[in-house]
């Protein structure tokens, strides 16, 4: 008897990004309702019969999104805001898109991360008066239409419970659990339909299972499922939870009255036991033994050993294999990949191969014939020479780690000393200004990377134009009156990518793409060995920005926790090492910096707040290693040397502490989008050092008028002392234009000359 194989989504965005271009055709007017969803069409048909091939019995449809799958669930279930006006016969795709976009007259919904991945999700909203109704029918059509190429596929549905803990009630005054009630009329309804098309497993995705959770919102999933199981009594309903262990929910979750539950096994392999053990009779237990979130090669050995513990316990009929997760969050195929190295390229693993590592998975429990077995050596050869790569694992990188003091975690002086050296070097006004980093990369720019990089231009040519660039931006910064300059980072295309491209132990893709959110995609380096930095990596621009200004320039560094979490990461190192291996080389280049006379450096860190567990129970940990990990590239700073840090886009309240531990003398943060009001948790919680709050919302094409930022200082100069605080941007101005941001900064310049001149703001 073969054991099930089954997946859980497939990626989405196309292998290459053909979603995305279809996508950003139709929103520029350029193409019809018709050509995206031929595009869509065509991509579900390929994927479809990707996974078919690979041998897949239980394929996921109503997997695919235009947009986001959270949105697609609101539009699902009729919870579209008041605000984009009222759709009695279903969401078009103007409203639809509008919901994701925002228009002229509405917003766009919020957007936030999906667990602790790189995915963001539309958050749904639910009103008071909201019309919850079966409003779309893309889960039967796309089961029906996948039906119609021969195939029986596995619908996926967000599950209402998640739904509702993933969206936010803005009026603040609903009860969850009237909610959820409301929803389950709605899914019952769509179950129906879906058993009467002809499903037979529907999967329904309860990720939040997986956090901690309140008794009552942990009962909201008994009082569901025995409702939803009811509804359609013919179909099996597989729960899946993924990215993280059950732990306490477990027993709660296993009790459901579902036919299945899919466990990560990749994340949580600890968990297999006691599942094992308390799964009542009769329920099928979905094994996720092939990491979804990344890209190595399984360990087939180690995941049949769980795959047979399963058999053994509970017969092969009640066991499935699948990957952790929906492989949303990986690239679709290696085989693209041809300028990889075929050494390394062999350690890898993107969805296409990893569906193949599942089947073959499966066929070696039930049917390990002497090719399979084979198979299963040639993983064994490869991890094992994986193992001893030189390029993995480097002697003297590792020893660097292990001799690592405590004293090189912390700056000479503290805090107030700092400062009063600093202000000897370099002097400054009070509220001094300054920006993020980055200046417009216009499309000059972009052309003439792209030609660079692919060999029209030549290095030299390309040089040139990099050096007339900072040589503008320096002049333009000069010009409009700021006080800390920045060489505007032209050399970059990205700030983790140009990094990784100068360190050992990082290793790029051509194609390999991972939905971001809607048609935005990254390409994650690969983070596969050792990471040691052969030479310096900012300090010739560095060193030329500054040869043009008598101000101080400051060197701008993306620091090692950014760099770490917006990579493919290692499995075979812990990712505290990894990150003390990267701040260990950028320790390194702010050495380098200072002695190329740089005399204010910036360790960004936008990501610190991504990489915090799921679990609370987990946070201090990571808390402790990430912090120390900036300690470890700033601390060997001299007194002198003033380090900033850049964090935006970040819920400040549970990281607040360690934000300070990071103990940098000047942090920028965003507040311009929330009018200041982050700027409270840091006085509330005695933030000691220097804070730059954002004045200047960079995702908005507005310019503020000089008026709107001088209120925006004096809010701030009332929870702030005077001496504490800088004044620059949200972020960085990149993807802005010259002209606004030439007009922004000096509307900045001119609110925060008035401010200075004006001692009655002082607190
Ligand atoms: N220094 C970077 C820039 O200005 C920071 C970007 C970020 O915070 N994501 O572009
Ligand atoms: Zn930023």
């Amino acid at each position: 008897m073969a054991v099930v194989t089954g997946n859980l989504g497939f990626p989405r965005i196309g292998a290459h990004r053909e979603l995305k271009f279809a996508l950003e055709q139709f929103w520029s007017g350029n193409s019809e309702t018709k050509q995206l969803q031929t595009t869509a069409c065509e991509l579900r048909k390929l994927h479809w019969r990707m996974q078919a091939d690979s041998g897949i019995d239980q394929i996921p449809s109503n997997d695919f999104s235009l947009y986001d799958h959270v949105l697609d669930t609101a539009v699902l279930v009729g919870a579209v805001p008041a605000r984009y006006g009222h759709q009695p016969d279903g969401v078009d795709l103007t409203t639809y898109f509008a919901m994701a976009r925002g228009n002229d007259s509405a917003p766009a919904m919020e957007m936030t991360k999906w667990f602790d991945t790189n995915y963001h999700y539309i958050v749904p909203e639910f009103e008071a008066g909201m019309d919850f109704r079966v409003a779309s029918h893309k889960p039967v059509e796309e089961f029906l239409e996948a039906k119609a190429l021969g195939l029986m596929t596995r619908p996926v549905l967000l599950g209402p419970v998640s739904f509702v803990l993933l969206g936010k009630d803005r009026s603040q005054r609903l009860d969850r659990g009237a909610i959820v009630k409301a929803l389950l009329e709605v899914y019952c309804e769509l179950l129906k339909d879906l058993e009467h098309a002809g499903a037979v497993w529907v999967q329904i995705d309860e990720p939040c299972l997986g956090l901690d959770l309140a008794e009552f919102d942990l009962a909201l999933f008994g009082k569901a499922y025995e409702q939803l199981v009811g509804c359609a009594p013919g179909l099996k309903l597989l729960l899946a939870t993924y990215f993280s262990g059950l732990r306490q929910n477990l027993g709660r979750a296993l009790s459901l009255p579902v036919a299945g539950v899919h466990l990560d096994l990749v994340r949580a392999p600890d968990q297999l036991l006691p599942a094992l053990t308390e799964a009542p009779a009769n329920l099928t237990v979905s094994l996720g033994l092939v990491d979804g979130r990344g890209i190595w090669r399984t360990d087939l050995d180690r995941a049949f050993k769980q795959a047979r513990d399963a058999i053994g316990r509970l017969g092969p009929d009640r066991v499935q294999i699948a990957p952790s997760c929906s492989l949303l969050h990986v690239p679709v195929d290696l085989d693209g990949e041809s300028h990889l190295d075929p050494h390394v390229r062999n350690w890898l693993a993107f969805a296409k191969q990893k569906l193949a590592e599942v089947k073959l998975l499966a066929r070696a429990v039930t049917d390990p014939s002497p090719e399979v077995m084979e198979q299963f050596r040639e993983n064994g050869r490869v991890l094992a020479e994986r193992r001893s790569d030189s390029r993995v694992y480097e002697p003297a990188v590792r020893q660097r780690v292990a001799a690592i003091t405590h004293e090189m975690f912390s700056r000479p002086s503290v805090f107030d000393v700092r400062t009063s050296k600093q202000s000897c070097v370099t002097p400054l006004p009070l509220l001094p200004i300054t920006t993020i980093g980055s200046f417009p990369q216009t499309r000059e720019v972009r052309q003439a990377r792209a030609a660079y990089r692919s060999g029209r231009l030549p290095e030299t040519q390309y040089e040139d134009l990099l050096r007339n660039q900072i040589k503008h931006t320096i002049r333009i910064q000069e010009e409009i009156g700021l006080d800390v300059l920045v060489h505007g980072e032209f050399e970059r295309n990205d700030m983790v990518e140009y990094f990784g491209e100068q360190l050992k132990g990082f290793l790029f893709t051509s194609n390999g793409w991972v939905q971001s959110y809607g048609s935005r995609c990254v390409k994650p380096p690969i983070l596969f060995g050792d990471v040691s930095r052969p030479r310096p990596m900012t300090v010739a621009w560095a060193r030329y920005a500054q040869s043009l200004t008598r101000l101080p320039v400051k060197g701008m560094l993306t620091g090692p926790v950014t760099m770490l979490e917006w990579s493919f990461v290692r499995d075979d190192l812990t990712p505290a090492d990894t990150c003390f291996q990267i701040a260990l080389a950028l320790r390194d280049e702010v050495k380098d910096l200072e002695a190329a006379g740089i005399r204010v450096i910036q360790v960004d860190e936008p990501a610190l707040r991504e990489g915090l567990p799921l679990r609370k129970s987990d946070r201090l940990e990571y808390l402790q290693w990430a912090v120390d990990a900036f300690r470890l590239a700033t601390a060997g700073a001299k007194d002198e040397t003033q380090i900033h840090t850049h964090m935006c886009y970040s819920e400040f309240q549970v990281i607040l502490e360690a934000v300070k531990r990071m103990d940098a003398d000047v942090i920028s943060i965003e507040a311009a989008r929330s009018e200041m009001e982050l700027l409270d948790e840091f006085a509330e919680k005695d933030y000691p050092n220097s804070i730059g709050p954002g004045v200047y919302d960079v995702h908005s094409p507005r310019v503020p008028s000089s008026e709107e930022v001088e209120t925006l200082v004096n809010k701030a100069l009332r929870v702030f002392r005077r001496d504490r605080l800088w004044i620059n941007p949200d972020c960085g101005l990149k993807t802005r234009g010259w002209e606004e941001v030439r007009l922004a900064l000096t509307n900045i310049v001119a609110a925060t000359r008035r401010v200075r001149d004006n001692p009655q703001a002082e607190r």
